[in-house]
């Protein structure tokens, strides 16, 4: 499989999963850009924003935004970006659509392209575990 995300997807490779459901998938990012950058997907394959079926499109952002609302409620971030990338000029480089949830502290000095981390899986789970008791 050479898509990342339809790796994770199908769970041929790991991922430090918050949410499910039948449509989408949420995940912490491998790379964080800060604290609690979650990605949210789609079940299916799509390339980005010009292939993408707009209700599957549709179900990513009602996954994002409760999924959002549980990052906000575990972390208190100070705020919060969406970030939506189509294509290398805007900095996709996975290739299967999907939102970042981006806390944001004050201070915290993010420019884009943002500058990732590096970070265990084992420490993700541990973030992605404490969104998750906020999921209702
Ligand atoms: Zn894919």
């Amino acid at each position: 499989m050479d898509c990342i995300f339809c790796a994770i997807v199908a769970g041929a490779a790991p991922a430090a999963v918050v949410y499910e459901d039948d449509d989408t998938l949420a995940f912490m990012d491998i790379n964080p850009v800060s604290q609690g950058h979650v990605l949210v997907v789609t079940k299916e394959h799509y390339r980005n924003l010009y292939d993408v079926d707009p209700d599957a499109a549709a179900a990513v952002m009602r996954t994002t935004v409760h999924v959002a609302r549980a990052v906000r409620a575990a972390l208190q971030p100070d705020g919060m970006n969406l970030f939506q990338s189509n294509e290398r000029a805007a900095f996709q480089s996975v290739f299967h659509f999907h939102v970042h949830i981006i806390p944001r502290w004050i201070g915290d000095e993010l420019r884009l392209p943002p500058r990732v981390q590096r970070v265990e899986f084992s420490v993700l789970r541990g973030i992605a575990a404490r969104i998750r008791e906020h999921l209702y």
